[in-house]
Formats: structure tokens, sequence, C-alpha cells
């Protein structure tokens, strides 16, 4: 799920749609919403002189679809979970939860219980 930055519209692949976790399009459509709200207050999406997780429109957005999770219910282990996608790094996506104040196992304590 994205937007575009050339005409601030909502793209959602079919197949995420139809295989998707319910909670994880849910969060999404909170955080895309954001971006379509910045795109229409007229910001740079996707400024590249900051990476993904330290973006400012990314931070916002993830930031409202972290309070309405934790609303729901949802613990930091699962928010993580949900940060977690395959264009990221695990270090990249923990800076990601540093930045959203969400707390993370340690990744020594981690390896431990695996
Ligand atoms: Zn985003």
């Amino acid at each position: 799920m994205g937007v575009s930055d050339e005409d601030g519209h909502l793209i959602v692949s079919a197949y995420y749609l139809r295989e998707g976790e319910s909670v994880s399009k849910y969060l999404d459509v909170i955080h895309e919403l954001v971006h379509v709200k910045q795109f229409r207050d007229g910001k740079a999406l996707f400024d590249d002189n900051y990476e993904y997780h330290n973006r400012p429109t990314e931070l916002e957005a993830y930031k409202l679809a972290v309070e309405e999770a934790r609303r729901v219910g949802m613990s930091d282990r699962e928010l993580f979970e949900y940060l977690k996608v395959d264009w990221m790094s695990e270090d990249e996506v923990r800076k990601l939860a540093k930045n959203l104040g969400i707390k993370v196992t340690p990744k020594r304590a981690q390896e431990r219980v695996r």
C-alpha cells in the first residue's frame, strides 16, 4: 500500500487486499491517509535527504497508526512485527521502532531465545 507522490492517490495491491492481515491493512490505511493529507498540504512525501526510518513524513504517518494500534490493544511486540517489511533490514526496523517509542527485545536476548 502506498501513496503516489504525483497525484496523491492511494495505491493498493489487489494481492495485499485479498491476502493481507486485516489489522495490517487497517493500520496501513491510517498511515497512508496521513500521506494523502501531507501531499495535499504540499509536503514532499519521499524526501531523500532522510533515510526511511528518520523521514519526518513517515514518522508522522507511523505515529498516528501506532496510536490507533495501541488504542485497539496491540502490544509493542505486535507493533514491532507490524513494522517489519521485506525491504527494510532488521536494524532499520529497530531504528524505526525506537524513533516511534516502541519497545523491542534487545537483539542478543532475542537470539538467546531462538
Ligand atoms: Zn509511509
